[in-house]
């Protein structure tokens, strides 16, 4: 507990939520706790906000867009430039934040600040850049405009695997395009979106433009769909929620972006390099201790490459170093809670009884805190619940593969869409299997490939929307079209 004093952006003993501008607490004075996951410590205490903290924060956005809305790009850019250096200069306190409250390894999360700063930067950028539109009109006596106003009012649902980025993502295109709104956080991550609201507040940005809202999830995210001022609905976390998130728009007929689930399947061909493909493999397996929805899920290695793969990989997984997530030398963090390292044991128990042969780790670590040990499994086979359900923890499956054609029908066999990988020096191939792949986002040579300038999303049952790059700030924008008669 001694770690959570003397924060500047939050008195984490008396947390409150942010409406209007202010520091409220909940109406019902009723709270949620916050463990750590690293120790099972009871971290604070948040107050529970529920439909009337969401009413007051969807009015107060409502009242502030009047004004927010007239700004020019250029001032909402200042704005959020000021907040990107101040996210940029509390890197420490917002890592150390994420880092208790969730489990990133703490140099992770400070990686996380600078990407959650860069979708600010991005669309700082892409707000003066909101052109409208002539159009030769078949007439003298006409001329037809078409201009590009914010939709209004939005929400941001968002997730606690990247707590400040899915916030930033959904935001800095919002804000840009003179949009306000209201965060509802998920219940596991609430600080580092409190935390960022701090510095909102210090970036001077008017009241009610942004409204931080935790706690009763159900009864904040009715009142997101029924109340008609809320314009525009962004959406990141499981295909599950996301499915009855489609059914609650209907009424209002809301503009929804759904950032969903994945099952990304990792292919390493032949004649890639496979001392980078293992590094790849690394990155995007165990990056958040494999809770991220573009993680490798399934990992195809060419049967004639497989022996020697696994042998760079499992020596490299040997010296990941696993511990409490503020230790900056490890890169393993605790799972998010016990129930998700109850989720990563099942599905290794379940591999091991159908045939998969456990290479490296598959047991807990630790006799505290929710840390599961990074695991190679061989031998996995389609029957495995692994190469179906998302993991959400730190297992690597490595299936063997013979032929181009039959990999990519197998890495196309699932009802997600998100994320795929594939290693190879083959340029033809690259191209070939890059297209023949149905997913919204490629690693072609790359384990990581984010960032806020590039369009990022799903196919199929992943969702639908595009956050990042130019196409990011579409969905806050409504086309107008104008006819004017002369
Ligand atoms: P989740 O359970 O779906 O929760 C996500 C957010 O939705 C949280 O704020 C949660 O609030 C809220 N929520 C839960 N039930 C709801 C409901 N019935 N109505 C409205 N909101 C509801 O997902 P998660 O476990 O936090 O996140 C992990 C999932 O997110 C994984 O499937 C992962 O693949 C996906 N993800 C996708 C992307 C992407 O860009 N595609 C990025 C990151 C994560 P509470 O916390 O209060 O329940």
């Amino acid at each position: 507990m001694e770690k959570n004093k003397g924060f500047k952006l939050l008195d984490i003993e008396d947390i409150k939520l942010f409406i209007n501008g202010e520091w409220v607490s909940s109406s019902s004075n009723s709270y949620f706790t916050l463990k750590n996951p690293s120790t099972g410590e009871t971290v604070t205490k948040v107050p529970r906000g529920g439909r009337k903290e969401a009413i007051e924060a969807i009015e107060a956005a409502s009242e502030a867009f009047q004004n927010w809305a007239k700004l020019t790009a250029y001032e909402r850019a200042d704005y959020l430039l000021k907040l990107r250096d101040l996210m940029l200069e509390n890197e420490d306190e917002l890592a150390t934040i994420m880092s208790i409250e969730m489990g990133k390894a703490y140099t992770e999360a400070c990686g996380e600040v600078k990407y959650a700063a860069s979708f600010l930067t991005w669309y700082a950028e892409e707000g003066r850049r909101i052109y409208g539109e002539t159009i030769p009109a078949s007439v003298s006596n006409k001329r037809l405009f078409v201009v590009k106003q914010p939709v209004g009012v939005i929400a941001a649902i968002t997730p606690w695997n990247f707590p400040l980025a899915m916030m930033t993502r959904k935001l800095g295109p919002a804000l840009a395009a003179g949009c306000t709104g209201i965060v509802k956080p998920a219940s596991q991550s609430p600080l580092s979106a409190l935390a960022f609201a701090k510095l909102v507040e210090m970036a001077g940005i008017p009241k009610g433009v942004v409204n931080i809202v935790a706690g009763a999830t159900q009864e904040i995210s009715d009142e997101i769909f029924e109340n008609p001022s809320v314009k525009k609905i962004s959406f990141t976390g499981s295909t599950e929620v996301g499915k009855t998130l489609v059914e609650k728009s209907a009424p209002l007929l809301k503009k929804l972006a759904l950032e969903l689930g994945g099952h990304a399947p990792f292919i390493v061909f032949e004649d890639a390099d496979l001392e980078k493909a293992s590094e790849g493999a690394l990155a995007s397996k165990f990056r958040n201790a494999g809770q991220t929805c573009v993680c490798a899920n399934r990992i195809y290695v060419h049967e004639n490459v497989k022996d020697k793969f696994l042998k760079i990989l499992v020596e490299k997984v040997k010296q990941l170093k696993i511990g409490n997530s503020l230790d900056e030398t490890i890169q393993i963090g605790p799972l998010v809670n016990e129930e998700g390292v109850r989720k990563v044991e099942e599905h290794v128990l379940d591999a091991v009884e159908k045939g998969a042969t456990v290479l490296q780790g598959g047991r807990r670590f630790g006799d505290q805190g929710c840390f599961y040990e990074p695991t190679v499994l061989a031998d996995v086979t389609k029957e495995m619940k692994i190469m179906t359900e998302e993991t959400f923890g730190p297992v690597a499956p490595i299936i063997a593969f013979n032929n181009e054609d039959e990999v990519i029908k197998e890495a196309n066999d699932t009802i997600y869409g998100l994320a795929a990988y594939l290693y190879t020096s083959d340029i033809s191939r690259a191209v070939r299997v890059s297209e023949s792949l149905n997913f919204g986002v490629i690693g072609l040579n790359d384990g990581v490939p984010g960032a806020a300038q590039a369009p990022f999303g799903g196919m199929n049952q992943s969702g639908y929307g595009r956050e990042g790059g130019h196409q990011g700030i579409r969905d806050y924008l409504e086309e107008k079209y104008i006819s004017l008669g002369i």
